[in-house]
């Protein structure tokens, strides 16, 4: 009741002050990711790839609904140059303002409106320093032939305009012609190859709901392999054809840990996925983008493919409605390395994973996993501590019950996205316990609990 009213005031003074769509989504970390007044439903990105000059010219079409009145709305884009802006197929004024793309269409647009944005441009895309990456530029990576996008948390806005926030996830169409010989790999399903000449054009199709984050593009002489696990999943699984072979060993057991995964948490949530390797020279680590993890070639061993691959679930298919609450992505899939090595190496494996991780905890005296910060986005906290969380609930709870909160949290928020404090109501109400002491310990506590 409380949350209604709240909702109607916020409406009530929206209509009455400037009609702008806000340049944010209240992100305490990135409050200018993201942005208000709208709703994308689907994305096409149209980009002419020159690999040698590192340059695109490109065509963003977005589908949106209005979700205010609109006289003026943002999108992120970082760097490049844009031409032009159509919305409803008129010409737009727009402006610029750091990583804001500011645009005006010449009718303000209703509340529950459904409208088209068509942004031309092009440039060299360039890498930013997030403040959550302090150890790699991301946005858009190469080396001397592959062109790698590695977009979490901001840097999907280096290479297409957006609304670069996971609380508005859309379904995307990525048309992307190079040269050839070059290959595009990409989420989702290649539902069309087409031969221009000298170039080729790969059309990829994403249909579920994806965030700006987890989108991605591959560009290099890479061959593919596809298989069919027994349950139909394509996989697809993309290789430097040099070190084919090798890479196909290393992710031979991919198609077992989906299915022990599977079980552990409920059908894998997407209809296709694979991996991607590339050189540490482009990438020195591994990503979850949705439907084909990318890894760079240091990063292929057993705890990283299983890691990514759980990343589907928890990351992917439901993803953090804020950036502070990443340990539900890391803690998460950290916590299911532990469990493809109990899967491999039984009992045993799995209590002394866990007391690598905890021993490590408690030497390097890691805060605490909830809110850790924005230079610790990605630091060791919200993986180890993020996966004792979950070591420490199981230990309460019994497999059973543990499993079954792990389902239903799942199922709940699939497509979506979750705070931690969804994920504390689903296993207190799927379990019956009251858990505040456990997650104030294990999730919000400064000192690192024994072990269970
Ligand atoms: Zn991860």
């Amino acid at each position: 009741m409380r949350y209604v009213l709240i909702i109607m005031m916020m409406v009530g003074a929206g209509m009455a002050l400037a009609q702008s769509g806000s340049d944010g989504l209240g992100d305490s970390y990135y409050p200018q990711l993201g942005n208000g007044g709208y709703d994308v439903q689907h994305y096409t990105i149209e980009l002419e790839i020159d690999v040698d000059a590192n340059t695109i010219d490109g065509t963003a079409m977005i589908e949106a609904k209005a979700t205010q009145t609109l006289e003026s709305f943002n999108l992120d884009l970082s760097g490049l140059t844009v031409e032009s802006v159509l919305v409803n197929d008129e010409e737009a004024a727009f402006d610029r303002d750091d990583t804001e793309l500011i645009i005006t269409p010449t009718t303000p647009l209703e509340q529950d409106d459904a409208f088209t944005i068509i942004v031309a441009y092009s440039g060299e895309p360039e890498p930013i320093n997030d403040p959550g990456v302090p150890f790699l530029p991301i946005g858009w990576l190469r080396n001397d032939s592959i062109i790698a996008t590695v977009s979490e948390p901001s840097g999907s806005m280096v290479w297409y305009p957006s609304n670069n926030h996971p609380l508005d996830k859309a379904t995307y169409t990525l048309r992307i012609t190079v040269p050839e010989p070059y290959v595009v790999a990409a989420n989702g399903f290649l539902m069309e190859t087409t031969d221009n000449g000298d170039t080729t054009t790969y059309d990829w199709q994403t249909d579920d709901p994806m965030a700006s984050y987890l989108t991605a593009i591959y560009i290099g002489e890479f061959v593919v392999e596809e298989t069919t696990l027994d349950d139909g999943l394509p996989i697809r699984n993309y290789f430097l054809a040099d070190d084919a072979e090798r890479w196909s060993e290393e992710f031979a057991s991919q198609g077992e840990m989906i299915a022990y995964f599977s079980e552990l948490f409920g059908a894998y949530p997407f209809d296709v996925y694979g991996s991607i390797v590339v050189p540490d020279d482009v990438m020195p680590a591994a990503l979850e983008t949705q439907t084909l993890s990318v890894f760079g070639e240091s990063s292929v061993n057993p705890a990283t493919i299983a890691h990514e691959l759980v990343h589907q679930w928890f990351g992917n298919s439901v993803s953090p409605a804020a950036w502070e609450d990443i340990w539900l992505n890391e803690g998460f899939a950290t916590y299911g390395e532990a469990l493809w090595v109990e899967n491999t190496d039984g009992t045993d494996g799995y209590n002394e994973y866990i007391a690598v991780l905890h021993d490590f905890a408690g030497e390097a005296g890691l805060a605490a996993p909830a809110d850790p910060g924005i230079s610790e986005l990605f630091g060791a906290s919200v993986y180890v501590r993020g996966a004792l969380v979950l070591h420490a609930l199981r230990a309460e709870l019994g497999d059973d019950v543990f499993f079954d909160v792990l389902r239903e949290y799942h199922t709940r928020f699939a497509n979506s996205v979750a705070r931690s404090s969804d994920f504390i109501a689903v296993a207190e109400e799927v379990s019956r316990h009251d858990l505040v002491a456990l997650f104030d310990a294990w999730l919000y506590g400064a000192e690192v609990p024994p072990l269970p």
